[in-house]
């Protein structure tokens, strides 16, 4: 039945024009019945992956899905692009089930999507035994996983179908998979040689930013107000406090709403449902709120407060802009927030409390950073990082900065951490260089090192500082679970070479109180701009010529009115990037809508002419 190439149903049911990176050869693998594990960033296209495939072979493709709300919003998606999909889960009422089973039984349906759950029973299986699957799509593989970050014992089960569907193929993605997880993917669901397809992690689009937390309230509603179609997540630290920015939001008249794990599930429906529909724009949740969120068109994403580690915030970040459209991301941060975060950790046995009290640091290092942001994320996602002008992050968009030659305290700081042994922490080794008689220094006798007390020239705050920059420099690397320090290549080449180590001067002792010794060691002004400091909001629609914005907002309008009719979300319909071709080319006829980005056959059957008509006016 091999009729379509998958260029085709590309450009006739998905409307689109060209594979994004992977696409082509995780489909092409698929079709050729290999297993495949393909780890591509959120908004990578994963689902396209594997609908394509399942349109061309026989049978029906089997997705295995973990969350409910995901298979609606697929399925929804899939029928408006006249796929005939369906999904089996706990939440579907007896006559749905039914209805769905026939249309099973009849072999009309090309994807099933389904929990886990449903997988281990004979019910459904037995349905599909008739037309079995070709191809086997795990969604969220990571979840198969104990090393994940959400493991779900169900998914263990999923390997058994190999036996019941030894011809299937099997596909496996996820947007987040280290070594480990990979490899315990592959095992755990007994994938044959898979192919592996690892996409960067790196997301262009966002545009990433760090704020200093004064006034948040304030410049939250200041931020909200200043977007004021956009729809955007919020994410607090607190219960509390998700309730409150809501308030304050919605009191400036802000369509927001707050989600949080206390609230009845009804409630935390009812707002899902309404942001995915767009009756609610902005959503001020705590980290309960995102799983299970497919929305394309999320514009913003802030942080209110500090994420517990880089692996949360840059999964949360990645909620923005699915749609490859350019999203922003704002993180508020504050000299407390880690006090504040750590305090959730006293719970934990010592253990875990160091792991989760280093991932806290990597999250601070990061936020304190001034070089390139999305180069410290790739960074610690072990992705190779260039040393370029991102363009798009506040350190990168703010320019050159003064800096000021930090070479002798830079050496102190190395030499004092390779004498007391390279195995602690860098507060012992800022005590040895303070010259403070601690317990933990008279234990190890480091009073007697030719490094005590030779580093009265910083304050604490700055040692600390200009430790986190020596380890996001390379010269100091950080035991992952310990916080441990030891010395990284180009430590030994500043020993030998003594190259000068500039610093920006406003990088250290930022956080500290004004007039720190930082001042005193670099003999300098500090400049303007200190770590966080407010700058004007740079709106990121393009502002284009006022009668394409006009036709957009109505075009909007219109594809709202059709999504409520057909009570599917509006980006359904047709994504903001549709929108935005129509109003920029004025698409006339049938054949110059077809043309238009996201616009395939049964879609233009479907809105073509309310959005020609619109168009005409
Ligand atoms: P994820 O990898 O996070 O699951 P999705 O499959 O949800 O990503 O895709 C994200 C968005 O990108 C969707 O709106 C999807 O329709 C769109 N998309 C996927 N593939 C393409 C493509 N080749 N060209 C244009 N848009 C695409
Ligand atoms: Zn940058």
């Amino acid at each position: 039945m091999q009729t379509s190439r998958p260029e085709e149903i590309l450009k006739t049911v998905f409307g689109y024009d060209s594979f994004r990176p992977f696409q082509r050869e995780i489909i092409e693998a698929a079709l050729a019945g290999r297993d495949c594990l393909a780890v591509l960033p959120t908004g990578g296209g994963k689902s396209l992956c594997y609908q394509i495939p399942a349109l061309v072979l026989p049978g029906t493709t089997l997705v295995v899905s973990p969350l409910i709300a995901l298979m609606r919003d697929q399925v929804s998606a899939l029928t408006a692009a006249g796929v005939d999909a369906a999904f089996i889960n706990s939440s579907l009422e007896l006559e749905e089930r039914r209805e769905i089973e026939a249309r099973v039984r009849a072999g009309a349906v090309k994807l099933i999507y389904a929990a886990p759950e449903s997988l281990s029973g004979e019910r459904l299986l037995s349905l599909v035994d008739a037309a079995p699957p070709a191809l086997i799509v795990v969604d969220e593989a990571h979840c198969v996983s104990e090393w994940g970050h959400d493991f779900r014992p169900e998914y263990r089960t999923l390997g058994a179908l190999r036996e019941r569907y030894p011809r299937a193929a099997w596909l496996a993605t996820t947007a987040t998979a280290t070594e480990r997880v990979r490899v315990d993917i592959a095992r755990c669901l007994g994938l044959r040689d898979p192919a592996v397809f690892l996409g960067g992690f790196d997301r262009p689009n966002l545009r990433i930013s760090v704020e200093r937390k004064l006034e948040l309230r304030r410049k939250v509603v200041r931020f909200a107000l200043s977007r004021p179609d956009q729809s955007g997540i919020v994410y607090c630290g607190s219960r509390r406090k998700t309730e409150e920015l809501a308030e304050a939001l919605r009191g400036a008249g802000v369509l927001a709403g707050a989600y949080h794990a206390g609230l009845p599930s009804e409630e935390r429906s009812r707002v899902q449902e309404a942001f995915v529909r767009d009756d609610l724009l902005v959503v001020v949740a705590t980290v309960a709120f995102g799983m299970g969120i497919d929305k394309p068109d999320v514009r913003y994403v802030v942080h209110a407060d500090l994420p517990k580690s880089v692996e949360n915030y840059y999964q949360e970040i990645g909620r923005a802009g699915r749609d490859g459209l350019p999203a922003e991301c704002v993180l508020f941060y504050g000299a407390g927030d880690v006090m504040a975060a750590s305090r959730l950790f006293e719970s934990l046995d010592e253990d875990q409390r160091r792991a989760a009290m280093a991932r806290l640091d990597a999250m601070r290092d990061y936020a304190e950073s001034d070089l390139c942001r999305r180069a410290v994320i790739l960074d610690h996602f072990g992705e190779a990082r260039e040393e370029r002008n991102c363009g798009a992050c506040d350190n990168c968009l703010s320019g050159p900065r003064e800096t000021a030659d930090l070479s002798v305290p830079a050496l102190k700081f190395l030499s004092c951490v390779k004498r007391t042994g390279e195995r602690f922490g860098a507060a012992h080794v800022v005590d040895v260089l303070l010259g403070e008689e601690t317990e933990k220094v008279a234990r190890f006798g480091h009073a007697a090192l030719s490094t005590f007390g030779i580093g009265t020239e910083l304050g604490r705050q700055d040692w600390l500082a200009l430790a986190r920059r020596l380890a996001a420099t390379g010269h100091l690397v950080r035991d992952p679970e310990r916080s441990t320090l030891s010395l990284g290549a180009p430590a030994y080449s500043m020993f030998k070479e003594k190259p000068p180590y500039p610093v920006p001067v406003d990088a250290i002792g930022g956080g500290s109180r004004a007039g720190s010794g930082v001042d005193r060691a670099l003999g300098s002004k500090r400049s303007r701009r200190r770590l966080g400091e407010e700058r004007p909001f740079v709106r990121s629609s393009d502002d284009g010529d006022g009668a394409a914005e006009e036709l957009f907002m109505a075009l909007r309008a219109l594809r709202k009115r059709l999504a409520d009719e057909a009570g599917v979300p509006p980006y359904v319909v047709f994504p903001d990037r549709t929108l935005k071709e129509m109003a920029t080319s004025r698409p006339q006829s049938e054949e110059e809508l077809a043309t238009v980005y996201g616009v395939g056959r049964a879609k233009l059957a479907r809105y073509g002419d309310a959005f020609l008509e619109l168009l005409a006016r």
